[in-house]
């Protein structure tokens, strides 16, 4: 990954009315330090993110990322985001990033220990080539997430559905998945409910009929997800959210993870079994993610 641009922002509040926000924005080198020792962010992982895909300088669906960018801060009691002055740091980011594939990634953090306000920066990279795997697909493993399909309501604390910067548990996951010889995971509910990839969102089809795990049994609402859902609508297809049985990934016609930087990659397998690639609609799904998207 080459980093393009790192823009720090001084957090106005979410009421502040302002037409240009460009006083409160330090470009900075991206190579350079620019934190403190005491960043809450690295020391605890205490703060929350985005990740936004940028198509020849277009950075996508924008309005659902600044809106997940709000209910996290919401969840995790961080001031609330000025949405306008989000939206020009990421249009300044989305200036710098040329042709081809980037991330802007945007990030929150509780800030220094004992500081007074939040930190906050925005950053712009090239992507990773995804090319290949969005053709061939992941092999993928069920990991038992840890707790039940109750657990979202009984223990709001655990924050799920917020974008946090702690994602150590995602990371060990796909390094699992690793040792077990597949490329990725799907994390199960110890109830058995299906919930959603370590960075990514999963999408299955039955025939005509399309389903995701609801936001609501402890996982992130993908804006991706959201955009295949609004594609598959407009071609006349049923997509719904429903509470996906485990046994039911491997009985799927067709399975995705989808996410923002990769966009839609099939599931070729899940543990050992293998499932059909749906090469014709993942060829279509994955022109629609590079079009534009506002
Ligand atoms: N679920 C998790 C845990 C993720 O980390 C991500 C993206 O990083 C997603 C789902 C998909 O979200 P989006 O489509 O907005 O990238």
């Amino acid at each position: 990954m080459t980093w393009r641009f790192c823009l720090m922002i001084e957090p106005a509040a979410s009421d502040a009315v302002l037409s240009d926000f460009a006083d409160t924005f330090t470009v900075v080198d991206p190579a350079a330090p620019a934190l403190s020792v005491g960043e809450l962010s690295t020391q605890r992982g205490d703060g929350i993110f985005e990740s936004i895909g940028v198509i020849d300088g277009h950075a996508q669906e924008v309005t659902a990322h600044l809106e997940r960018l709000v209910h996290s801060a919401r969840l995790c009691d961080l001031p609330e985001p000025n949405v306008a002055q989000w939206r020009q740091a990421v249009a300044r980011a989305a200036a710098q990033c040329g042709r081809g594939e980037s991330v802007i990634k945007l990030i929150l953090s509780r800030g220094v220990e004992h500081g007074p306000t939040p930190t906050a920066w925005v950053t712009a990279a090239t992507a990773p080539d995804n090319t290949r795997v969005r053709v061939e697909g992941v092999r993928v493993v069920t990991l038992d997430r840890g707790f039940d399909s109750a657990a979202p309501e009984r223990a709001p604390w655990l924050l799920m559905g917020a974008k946090t910067l702690s994602y150590a548990v995602n990371m060990a996951a796909i390094r699992e998945a690793k040792r077990r010889d597949a490329d990725d995971a799907v994390f199960v509910s110890s109830d058995g409910i299906v919930l959603e990839g370590p960075t990514s969102s999963v999408i299955l089809r039955h025939g005509d009929r399309f389903t995701t795990p609801a936001p609501g049994a402890g996982i992130l609402h993908g804006t991706t997800q959201l955009s295949v859902f609004a594609f598959l609508g407009q071609q006349g297809l049923r997509a719904e959210y429903e509470a996906v049985l485990a046994p039911n990934l491997v009985m799927a016609d067709a399975a995705w993870l989808v996410s923002s930087v990769r966009l839609a990659v099939p599931i070729v397998s899940v543990d050992g079994a293998g499932i059909p690639l749906d090469a014709d609609l993942t060829a279509r799904l994955n022109a629609y993610l590079l079009s534009p998207r506002d």
